[in-house]
């Protein structure tokens, strides 16, 4: 038994808030209220004075390169990012070596993670070989444990196969997941089109690439009620597609999603000119019109869903010259302080509808008992300092391909609870 005494918990899910003590007993949540006493000897306490107790952060969109790339990360590497992340819930993406297009592979995923202290699921692909013609068989992934499905870092062009994956998807009752990017469009990856593609002397990559499959998908989605998830929106035009297909949406009952990275409301296009490799990401880092348009609609809830495209390399990889080296940074152990340092402190949301957006919504899309605290629920807790600041320096991460290093951040994660169990626990102080 565990007995978390004197934080302040959110719960978002239900709106409950208040300073509650929780009493966890094995992998479930025994008891919330006021003032619990210690109700065995060996019962563990954690004094929580001057904390946030939030439901574990779920983070529906992380790469642990595990099989096939495992100099970059691997699956217990990755799940101690998420913890010391305050991450308890990561689901994986399929493009790995060989890709999650197979039973064989999902299961051997699934029993990787079942090794590590955190709760991690995987999407299965949506096409054999990841190669956009012919679709998984989908219902025995399903089966077999697959929680969505994604091509994430290959998009799909074929619209006719789309079309066959959302009515499956939509059969099976499960979301399905779209990296938008027209490599038709794209001259190189990672660097927009524009300012910083000029400082490069490179054509880089513009954002009709993303517009023109969102505004596709929004289409398709409507037409085949599939649960979609339209992943890491860059451009303000996409935020503003997904915002009126959503409302159009709403009224059968929403199936259209968003994400958003933290990366994405935190920089700009400035940040691959100054970061160069460091801030080279699919789709790309664009203008600042881009970046608000993105918090307004984390703000109105046109993006519901906050989610890291944790994607780490090694150093002599993003040592490479721009066009060469391979998109994306790390993002699990810098989520949420960035989300509490530039959407709370910014004003933008309150604490309570950014954890929402980092546990209760994506736990909600893929199906997961996730994201909320309540009695009979999962003992999967987050202690948070929500003052206290501090400097992004080393990382649990094989990783540490991240702009944000040296950069001051407030919030920060004291203690990760999974399954009743404590997986981390910030020993600084
Ligand atoms: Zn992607």
């Amino acid at each position: 038994m565990l007995l978390i005494q004197n934080g302040y918990m959110v719960d978002p899910k239900s709106g409950r808030e208040g300073k509650l003590d929780i009493l966890t007993d094995g992998g479930k949540i025994l008891q919330i209220g006021e003032g619990l006493s210690k109700p065995c000897q060996e019962c563990e306490v954690i004094d929580a004075k001057g904390l946030l107790a939030a439901p574990g952060l779920v983070d529906v969109h992380v790469h642990f390169r595990e099989p096939g790339f495992t100099h970059k990360e691997d699956i217990s590497t990755g799940a101690a990012a998420a913890a010391k992340g305050g991450f308890t819930t990561v689901v994986l993406m399929a493009n790995t070596k060989p890709v999650v297009d197979n039973e064989e592979t999902l299961k051997f995923v699934l029993e990787r993670g079942r090794q590590t202290g955190i709760h991690v699921l995987t999407c299965a692909n949506v096409t054999m070989g990841m190669k956009g013609q012919e679709l998984t068989d989908m219902e025995a992934l399903a089966k077999a444990g697959a929680v969505g499905f994604t091509d994430d870092g290959v998009p799909l062009m074929e619209e006719s196969v789309v079309r066959k994956a959302m009515e499956e998807a939509a059969r099976l009752n499960l979301p399905i997941s779209f990296h938008e990017e027209d490599p038709g469009l794209i001259e190189n990856n990672g660097i927009n089109r524009g300012k910083a593609s000029a400082h490069f002397g490179i054509g880089g990559s513009p954002r009709e690439a993303e517009i023109t499959l969102v505004e596709r998908d929004l289409k398709l989605a409507l037409e085949t009620g599939a649960h979609i998830n339209i992943q890491h929106i860059s451009a303000k035009e996409s935020v503003e597609l997904v915002r009126s297909a959503m409302q159009y949406s709403a009224m059968q009952g929403r199936n259209i999603h968003a994400e958003a990275t933290p990366h994405h409301f935190t920089l700009t296009e400035d940040a691959a000119i100054q970061y160069g490799t460091l801030a080279k990401m699919n789709p790309p880092l664009r203008e600042e019109e881009d970046r608000l348009a993105i918090i307004a609609g984390l703000a109105d809830g046109t993006i519901d869903i906050i989610a890291t495209d944790h994607a780490p390399h090694t150093a002599e990889e993003k040592a490479k010259p721009i066009t060469e080296a391979p998109s994306g940074i790390i993002g699990l152990e810098t989520a949420l302080s960035l989300g509490i340092t530039v959407l709370v402190e910014g004003g933008y949301l309150t604490i309570k509808e950014l954890l929402r957006k980092m546990s209760t919504n994506p736990a909600a899309l893929y199906h997961l008992d996730a994201g909320y605290l309540a009695e009979g629920g999962p003992a999967d807790i987050v202690l948070i300092d929500p003052k206290e600041k501090a400097v992004v320096g080393s990382f649990a991460s094989k990783a540490s391909n991240s702009p944000f290093v040296g950069r001051e951040l407030t919030g920060k994660v004291k203690v990760t609870i999974c399954n009743g169990k404590v997986v981390y626990r910030d020993d600084a102080d």
